[in-house]
């Protein structure tokens, strides 16, 4: 499907983001750090977790969703150990402040195992590995989503899982090196670009109720009409796991580290069948390379991942990457010639926009 594109130069996507935010009732402080961190998904390429969703959280801050403003509270502490309630903040403000409670706890005691629990939308989870890298940590992410079930378990077609993503952030003297991704076939957000004309979801990255795969996005979202606010409620079909039994083992173990350890709660059962308001945990542990008494981790590390780019590519002309590079590469692209989106992803954002009375900035003309 032939789709359309604009692409809108970061300084000026960022700042109507954040005015966006600010104009909702967020601080002006706040409504930058937020538009800060979905720029940072669209300057990686997962416009999924971009400013694609300023609608959503703009609708979850009106229904009371999210709440801007908030902090983390510390339920439990130990000298390496927490679990932090993010009081159903944005997750681009309770995102930071768990990771440095982190990182502040494994540069003391060399390890540090964080739960995070009520937070909002945490959105890539990448940003909280780069932030924990930077101090020169490794850090693993196990993420769910409360009360956000999605996917279905290998071998059924009822969701039962969010989308689950793990990351894993390793530091080396060249920068970090960081894998990132949902335990589903696709992240939800990938869906919903491809139902506003973005890419496609690949075939099969959808299971209908009797158990015929799909790349419909209706099948999550039900019928599409006019409106710019997708709702995966109504559909009635399940995103499906990566790596068959082998990512559902994955997500499932997400359940049971973000939700259950943490006490924020599993994706599912959905309380009285109805969704009321998703928000993300987190189980984090924190590793000081330094504190494990071995040295040269970065030359290991880089002496390693030069050994494995030059396995020989499998096709012509191919190129083995390792995890982050694509990131990486794309976000140096993209910091120079803008961030490209979708004609409806734009105008989603601008109606946002108008609805609390501000005008959007003029940006260049589709590209075919
Ligand atoms: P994806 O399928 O694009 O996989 C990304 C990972 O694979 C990255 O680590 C990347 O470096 C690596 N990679 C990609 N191409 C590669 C190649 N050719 N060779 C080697 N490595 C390669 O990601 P996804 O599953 O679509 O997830 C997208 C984002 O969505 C992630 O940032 C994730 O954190 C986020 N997410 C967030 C939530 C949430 O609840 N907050 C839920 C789901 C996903």
């Amino acid at each position: 499907m032939a789709y359309q594109t604009t692409t809108v130069p970061t300084d000026v996507l960022s700042g109507f983001v954040a005015d966006i935010f600010t104009a909702a009732g967020c601080e002006p402080a706040e409504g930058a750090r937020i538009a800060h961190h979905l720029l940072s998904a669209n300057l990686t390429g997962h416009d999924s977790h971009g400013v694609i969703r300023t609608p959503r959280y703009i609708l979850w801050l009106r229904e009371g969703k999210v709440k801007a403003g908030q902090t983390i509270s510390v339920v439990h502490e130990t000298p390496t150990q927490a679990i932090l309630d993010g009081n159903y903040g944005f997750g681009q403000t309770i995102g930071p402040l768990a990771v440095d409670f982190g990182i502040a706890k494994a540069r003391q005691a060399g390890m540090a195992a964080i739960g995070l629990r009520n937070s909002g939308h945490i959105g890539r989870i990448g940003d909280w590995a780069e932030r924990a890298a930077e101090a020169g940590l490794i850090s693993i992410h196990f993420v769910n989503v409360q009360a956000g079930e999605l996917v279905a378990p290998f071998g059924g077609v009822d969701r039962r899982f969010s989308t689950n993503p793990i990351c894993i952030g390793v530091p080396t003297d060249k920068g970090p090196i960081i894998l990132d991704f949902a335990t589903s076939l696709v992240a939800e957000g990938k869906v919903l670009v491809a139902s506003n004309g973005g890419k496609p979801v690949p075939p099969g990255s959808l299971i209908g109720p009797s158990g015929e795969l799909s790349a419909d996005p209706r099948m999550l979202y039900g019928t599409i009409e006019n409106t710019h606010v997708r709702d995966s409620a109504r559909g009635e079909g399940a995103l499906r796991t990566f790596g068959e039994h082998k990512g559902s083992g994955l997500a499932f173990m997400c359940e049971l580290l973000a939700g259950c350890l943490t006490g924020g709660g599993t994706s599912g059962p959905i309380p009285g069948g109805k969704r009321g308001r998703i928000a993300n945990g987190m189980l984090s542990i924190y590793l000081a390379p330094g504190s494990f008494g071995t040295s040269g981790f970065s030359d290991s590390v880089l002496d390693y991942a030069r050994y494995v780019k030059a396995s020989r590519p499998a096709e012509t002309g191919g190129e083995v990457l390792i995890p982050g590079e694509p990131e990486s590469r794309t976000r140096q692209e993209r910091l120079k010639h803008g961030i490209p989106l979708q004609v409806e992803t734009w105008a989603a954002i601008c109606d946002t926009a108008h609805a609390l009375g501000l005008s959007p900035p003029a940006i260049p003309a589709p590209n075919a």
